[in-house]
């Protein structure tokens, strides 16, 4: 039996720069992956060194933290089966010229640190971020119409 997992997805300033945050956000509806939290969010130097911590020590990390401080990033919570490894799947090796074509970061992006999104890479990733970036009232639980399609056996 499958889990229905919550993830935690930031669509990063490339993409609100280059009119994509539509185009991405799409991609996971067609999926079946249920919005769940939606918000803009503007990161700050404490919250980046929180989140990038992993990357403290890389040469790369003060760029990282400029580019993604450039404009508001949008946080999406996203639920749905086995959501966390399904949108990571979609989503993409980090380095978009690796990335499997049909993901978001092969088709759309070209190169590191502007790969368009974040999302979480673990069961612990996901309830550390999540909760680094929403709090419980900004989560939403609903049901859809299309949830007997997209989760059930459509009966
Ligand atoms: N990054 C970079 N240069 C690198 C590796 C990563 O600028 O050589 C940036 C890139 O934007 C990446 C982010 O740092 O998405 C976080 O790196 P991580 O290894 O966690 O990759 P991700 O989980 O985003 O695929
Ligand atoms: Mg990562």
């Amino acid at each position: 039996m499958s889990d229905i997992q919550r993830t935690l997805v930031l669509l990063k300033p490339d993409a609100l720069q280059r009119d994509l945050l539509g185009e991405i956000i799409r991609r996971f509806e067609f999926k079946g992956l249920k919005i769940v939290g939606l918000k803009f969010i503007r990161l700050t130097d404490e919250l980046l060194d929180e989140h990038y911590a992993h990357l403290s020590d890389k040469p790369f990390f003060a760029n990282i933290k400029k580019f993604m401080m450039q404009t508001p990033v949008v946080g999406l919570v996203l639920e749905g089966f086995e959501a966390i490894t399904e949108v990571r799947k979609i989503v993409g090796s980090t380095n978009p010229r690796q990335a499997d074509a049909g993901t978001i970061r092969a088709d759309l992006s070209m190169n590191v640190p502007s790969n368009l999104i974040h999302a979480s890479d673990s069961i612990e990733a996901a309830d550390a971020e999540l909760k680094r970036f929403f709090n419980d009232e900004e989560i939403f639980a609903y049901e859809k119409i299309t949830d007997r399609y997209v989760l059930g056996e459509g009966v």
